[in-house]
């Protein structure tokens, strides 16, 4: 017998009930009683997904972050939050933690949110300070495994965060110290948590360890056997969780940990080490459904995988999701506009469950016992393997012909930012914005009304024209030097190039949570890429148009277009960037036909598909880096190339960067206090770089002396005659109020600061 059973589900709700709930709450819409009923419902639609798996997995469900519910269970709260002493930590409270404000309670400055490894999904990191007490702070996670209990017959499997992972991704507030200080108070807090869990009633106990795929130093790994040996003291129950890689060297410190089993994901990990030396009296669990994305399972494939192993781990074999749902969709059923064959191809949620259940009978019983669903998936795969919507040869030939000069400017940046300068002439500190304004409602309504056909295609063009003759009139008047179109036509910066390209497709339900209500609808790349024809040229031209000042074309880049879709599983990652960066290479050359003499390629996604172990950085980075040069590298040395990029941490990955070889850079910096500066104290950045000056995310205006301060701030680190001045990033969700008021205030300091400098010269 093997057993089935899931790391956790989707959280958001199929209809995002849960969203739409929070903001109403938030809003002071609904009351709390309202929220929580609806909050329940949608985890309890989540738990009769799992009716025909051997566990029932819960305790992942969360109003707001999971991370965020191990700080408050543990009652780590940080001080500016007022939490009273020793009590139960309020729904208010922990809102007020993730956003900075909420129905009750005082606003504070929220806890600041971060990618969680290496997907979409961003927690709220933990505040932790020297001698930091923790003490149970919340029931709600045993409230929950009672209910469970009562709500099914099924075993409950708990999941909680492990807590070396929980302390690992904390940040150190105040005076510095070794975290692993802190690891005996959080080793007799986990064993509390044990002991109310196993009160519960908790059949087992997920303890989610993914931070055994990262790099560790010895250290961690010694903590990891301490806390361990604790908590096997408390509970045989435990069932160790890893995720996203593998586990590598950290093996042989995994192997020694007295839990009762060890979940390892078997898209991503080592599976084969795993396999050897893992002991067979123990559980393995066997991640082999892809939580990530969204390609139906193999069966076949997975269950020649799992047969062998069924004789070494004889009724200790779990079969699960490779990680938590709760990074795909929740049900394939409900798209209704997916073309047939596509959807054939594809697993979300539900459909991986099933999945998880067939493997499991195939396993027990034999290949027999699921003969159809092999038949099925048997034919689903041939047909992905020869269908020609799928394989496109000359893209195919195209990639295989890309040669050594492709990814590389004719003239090195020195001489064309001579060539460019004589160009365009433009003053010291250029002025310029990232490339959308506001989306406003009659921008939508436009949209809207051309998808729904209740206007033509040239009433729809006429309509963007408005637009981008509104946009453009606006920026002539503010003084800004280098224009933009503003990306009326767009609603996403991915799906505007996916829905353009062939080789996508788009689900009207697939989404995904980023972070608490927020969620993202990813394309699917289900085929090789390329371009029927061009995308945004005619925008732009008659942008160019209106105006004597350059306005730069607008494209989104290849690998944040890779990275924000969902990726091919029969294709590797580097090659549909390739593919996806001729594609728009095409797009640079007829915008620099139609004579479009600035180019902007924005790659704010660069650093997410970054690997998690060290040592594979590298070959990621030279793929990447070429990915966006073979995109922008085909235009003569007077066509000015300009990147953008934000909200990650750039700092260890500037020489790619700069190995990118823009022209220009215009990167968010203000939004996290200039940090990002204090890298150029030792790398010399060879082109020109634009740090963020206005942070879009505030509706605050930044006044003209906070501005002044800023680009002062950044010639301390960067010669000023590579400085351009610009916001953090886009101003689609800013209104035209905002937006006028805080460019006014740009464009202001920065005059005063040329003619300050130019009189200094
Ligand atoms: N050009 C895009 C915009 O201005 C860039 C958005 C982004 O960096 N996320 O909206
Ligand atoms: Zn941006």
């Amino acid at each position: 017998m093997s057993v089935a059973h899931i790391l956790g589900f989707p959280r958001v709700g199929a209809q995002r009930e849960l969203k739409f709930a929070l903001e109403k709450y938030w809003q002071g819409e609904i009351d709390q009683a309202k929220l929580r009923s609806i909050a329940k419902a949608v985890e309890e639609d989540g738990w009769r997904a799992q009716a025909d798996l051997d566990l029932l997995t819960v305790g992942d469900f969360t109003f707001y972050d999971h991370i965020l519910d191990t700080s408050v269970l543990l009652g780590v709260i940080p001080p500016r939050f007022n939490h009273p002493k020793g009590e139960k930590v309020s729904l208010d409270t922990l809102f007020r933690i993730a956003r900075g404000r909420a129905p009750s309670g005082e606003d504070a400055p929220a806890s600041e949110m971060t990618k969680w490894f290496d997907t979409n999904y961003h927690y709220i990191v933990p505040e932790i300070e020297k001698g930091q007490v923790f003490k149970l702070s919340s029931d709600r996670l045993f409230e929950t495994v009672k209910r469970a209990k009562g709500f099914s017959s099924q075993a409950v499997k708990a999941v909680i965060t492990g807590p070396l992972t929980w302390l690992k991704l904390a940040s150190v507030k105040g005076e510095q110290f070794s975290k692993l200080e802190l690891v005996p108070a959080l080793t007799t807090a986990y064993k509390e948590i044990l002991i109310q869990l196993e009160a519960s009633g908790a059949d087992w106990i997920q303890i989610d360890e993914p931070i055994l795929v990262l790099d560790l130093c010895d250290k961690w790994r010694a903590a990891f056997k301490a806390v361990y040996q604790e908590l096997a003291k408390i509970s045989d129950k435990l069932i160790l969780t890893t995720y996203f890689d593998e586990l590598a060297d950290n093996l042989e410190t995994i192997v020694e940990l007295p839990v009762a089993g060890l979940h390892i994901d078997a898209i991503r990990g080592d599976l084969a080490n795993v396999v050897n030396q893992w002991p067979g009296d123990k559980i393995l669990s066997v991640g082999i459904v892809d939580g990530r994305n969204i390609w139906a399972n193999n069966l076949a494939q997975s269950l020649t995988t799992l047969t062998p192993l069924a004789e070494k781990w004889e009724g200790q074999l779990w079969v699960g999701s490779s990680c938590s749902l709760l990074h795909s969709p929740v049900d394939l059923n409900a798209e209704e506009k997916l073309d047939t064959e596509i959807k054939s191809w594809l697993a979300f949620g539900i459909q991986k469950i099933a999945e998880i259940k067939t493997l499991t009978l195939g396993v027990t019983d034999g290949r027999s016992a699921i003969e159809e669903a092999l038949t099925k998936s048997n034919n689903i795969h041939a047909s992905r393997e020869t269908s020609t919507r799928i394989h496109n040869l000359a893209v195919a030939q195209r990639v295989a012909a890309i040669k050594a000069g492709d990814d590389q400017r004719e003239t090195a940046f020195t001489k064309r930012s001579q060539i460019q300068a004589n160009k365009f002439n433009l003053p010291l500190f250029p002025t310029t914005t990232i490339g959308s304004f506001p989306q406003t409602h009659e921008i939508r309504q436009i949209r809207r009304k051309y998808r729904l056909g209740e206007i033509d295609k040239q009433q729809y063009h006429e309509g963007i024209y408005d637009q981008i003759r509104y946009a453009i009139s606006e920026q002539e008047k503010l003084g800004l030097d280098v224009l933009v179109h503003g990306e009326a036509e767009r609603n996403d910066m991915v799906e505007y190039f996916g829905e353009n390209l062939d080789g996508f497709a788009f689900t009207q339900f697939g989404w995904v949570q980023s972070y608490g209500s927020r969620c993202v609808k990813p394309p699917i790349i289900y085929g090789d890429v390329s371009r029927p024809k061009g995308i945004t040229i005619d925008w732009i031209k008659f942008a160019q148009s209106l105006t004597d000042k350059p306005v730069k074309g607008m494209l989104t880049g290849p690998v944040t277009i890779l990275s924000w879709s969902f990726p091919r599983d029969d294709e590797s990652d580097q090659t549909s960037a390739f593919q996806i960066a001729l594609a728009l290479r095409d797009e640079v050359h007829d915008l620099e036909q139609a004579g479009v003499a600035i180019i902007q390629i924005d790659e704010p996604a660069i650093r997410e598909l970054l690997p998690l172990r060290r040592e594979r950085q590298a070959d990621y980075l030279a793929w990447a880096e070429k990915a966006f040069r073979l995109s922008s590298s085909g235009v003569k040395a007077e066509t000015q190339i300009h990147t953008h990029m934000c909200y990650s941490n750039f700092n260890e990955i500037i020489k790619s960067i700069a190995n990118l070889d823009a022209d220009v850079i215009t990167i968010e910096t203000s939004r996290s206090d200039m940090k990002l500066l204090n890298v150029f104290r030792e790398f010399k950045y060879p082109n020109d770089i634009g740090p963020g000056v206005y942070d879009i995310h505030s509706p605050r205006i930044p006044t003209v002396t906070e501005i002044e301060t800023l680009i002062e701030h950044a010639t301390q680190y960067l010669p000023k005659e590579q400085l351009w001045i610009n916001p953090d990033c886009g101003l689609k969700t800013r209104g035209w109020d905002e937006v006028r008021a805080a460019l006014k205030n740009v464009v202001t300091a920065t005059k005063s600061l040329r003619q300050r400098y130019q009189k200094a010269l």
